[in-house]
């Protein structure tokens, strides 16, 4: 059986714990491949080599690091297709989609392929007699990031891409479900002429995140995943004197208003809640249509898309989506669908029982339709990560605007309107961190941020743009005079500027 090693001071390490996770392939429910779960030994040998690298790294100046990122980018799109085959074979979602996954990953390398500019500091010219003032970003050290199964090429990108810029080295636990392509990422690296230790890849589970969250050579660890594990990060990791962003699940609203070009809003809310088998962090799992005409003509459209709604396996080029992650994942899908209709709500589709011939064992489950689900149920509360949309039926626009606002969740949102007014009221006071105005999957480019409230981040840096050049640096200020002879001002009052 294929072993998935680790990648340590630009090697790859088998691992020693004689721990192993089963990688499946999500077509045919097979287990292709085992990959090894990290020791605490193997963790302090990364963090060892990070620590050795990182010191070489931060006196790199910063276009010559700038010029690593920009040989990563060129690889990654020479080798876009291969990538994204690695990619899907272990996820599952289509080969376009991993595309996609693997270029909004690019798009923060090219964003921080301009970190001789974002890393300028500021500079007061005589802030006092003879007295200028400046500041300067410094990297931290050694970081660490803790990444999801659903995006295994962005989410570590978003995170290293800038770690590394800006001076730092980075030890990457990817989720174990889908480890193979981390790995790659971090081979490229190397060869795009990163110095080994710089990236670093420790597969794992709680053992390696404790790990990482204990050691006192880590200074900042960014998590992405599920809201408790999330929380539960960031309690320990800041308890540890660490800098920690964590973010966590979502249950992501689309409201539509009664003048919203129903074709377009429909068409969108399709792909963003059904694309990838719902398993993104900004998927629109939820539909929120005003007023009963808005509701039943969503209703009937939303029908009618899904008699053309193509499921397949990943490398199906016709299919919007393929199989869910893993069987267990496609298990919890199934029992949630199950409470959404013992807790009342309609159920009109039910992707249960679909099959796909000749791949029977394959975690697959068709797309899935509840109406008349109410604020108070369970599978309305939860996160389902599946392809489930849930119609919840608004009489008012106030009405509307609370159901996204009052959820614990508050990843994203989106408003479905031609009335510029209320869309701006509707962003202007929903209690969500980033909204979309007839934009169902409002994830912000690369150079602005992401994050989002509530249970969905924890922490209060976001991912890339400026927010992650400061979530990877520390500020140092400098007061600097050159007098000329004696000083006649007191030493023993605090200086102030008179
Ligand atoms: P997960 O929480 O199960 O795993 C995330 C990471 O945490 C993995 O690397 C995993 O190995 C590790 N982990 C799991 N259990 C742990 C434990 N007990 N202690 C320490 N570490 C542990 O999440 P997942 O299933 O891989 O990903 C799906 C979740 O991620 C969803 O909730 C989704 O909404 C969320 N997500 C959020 C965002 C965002 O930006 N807000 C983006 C993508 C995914």
């Amino acid at each position: 059986m294929r072993e998935i090693t680790h990648f340590i001071d630009g090697a790859s390490v088998a691992g020693t714990s004689g721990r192993y996770g089963d990688v499946f392939n999500p077509n045919t429910g097979e287990v292709q491949a085992r990959v090894a779960l990290a020791t605490v030994g193997e963790v302090d040998a990364a963090v060892a080599s990070a620590l050795r690298a990182q010191q070489v790294w931060a006196l790199v100046n910063p276009q010559r690091r700038a010029r690593v990122m920009f040989e990563f980018k060129r690889l990654l799109e020479a080798r876009m297709d291969e990538l994204a085959e690695l990619l899907s074979s272990e996820h599952g979602k289509v080969i376009a989609d991993s595309k996609g996954d693997i270029q909004r990953g690019l798009e923060v390398i090219e964003f921080a392929c301009g970190i001789p500019h974002l890393l300028k500091g500021e500079y007061t010219e005589g802030a006092g007699p003879g007295i200028d003032v400046y500041s300067m970003r410094q990297p931290l050290g050694v970081t660490a990031g803790i990444t999801p199964f659903n995006f295994p090429g962005m989410i570590p990108m978003w995170m290293f891409g800038v770690a590394i810029a800006v001076g730092n080295s980075f030890i990457l636990k990817p989720s174990e479900k889908d480890p193979t392509l981390p790995v790659r990422l971090a081979e490229l690296m190397m060869e795009a002429g990163a110095p080994k230790g710089v990236l670093n890849v420790v597969h794992g589970d709680k053992v390696s995140v404790d790990a990482l969250l204990d050691h006192p050579d880590v200074k900042a660890v960014s998590f992405v995943g599920s809201s408790d594990i999330a929380q539960y990060v960031y309690s320990r990791g800041t308890a540890n004197g660490k800098r920690v962003q964590a973010m966590g699940g979502a249950k992501n609203h689309g409201v539509i208003l009664p003048d919203a070009d129903l074709d377009q809003a429909v068409k969108d809310i399709m792909g963003a809640a059904y694309g990838s088998a719902g398993e993104r962090c900004m998927a629109l799992p939820v539909v929120v249509p005003v007023g009963k005409k808005t509701a039943d003509e969503v209703r009937e459209r939303v029908l009618g898309e899904l008699e053309t709604l193509k499921v397949g396996i990943s490398t199906d080029l016709a299919a919007q989506y393929g199989p869910v992650v893993s069987a267990a994942h496609k298990q919890k899908i199934s029992d949630y669908i199950q409470m959404g209709k013992d807790e009342g709500a309609e159920l009109v589709v039910d992707g249960r029982g679909f099959s796909l011939q000749g791949y029977e064992k394959g975690f697959f489950i068709g797309p899935t339709l509840f109406d008349q689900v109410k604020p108070d149920m369970r599978t309305y509360q939860e996160e389902i990560f599946g392809p489930v949309l849930q119609i919840v039926r608004a009489e008012s626009f106030e009405e509307a605007l609370a159901l996204p606002s009052q959820h614990q969740y508050g990843n994203g949102v989106a408003i479905f309107t031609r009335n510029g007014r209320a869309a701006r009221e509707f962003a202007t006071r929903v209690n969500v961190g980033m909204v979309g105005i007839n934009v169902p999957i409002p994830v912000p480019v690369a150079y602005h941020s992401f994050g989002g409230w509530k249970r969905s981040a924890f922490g209060d840096t976001n991912q890339h743009g400026m927010e992650g050049v400061k979530f990877y640096t520390k500020v140092k200020t400098i007061t600097a005079r050159w007098p000329e002879g004696l000083s006649e001002d007191s030493a023993f009052v605090i200086p102030t500027m008179r």
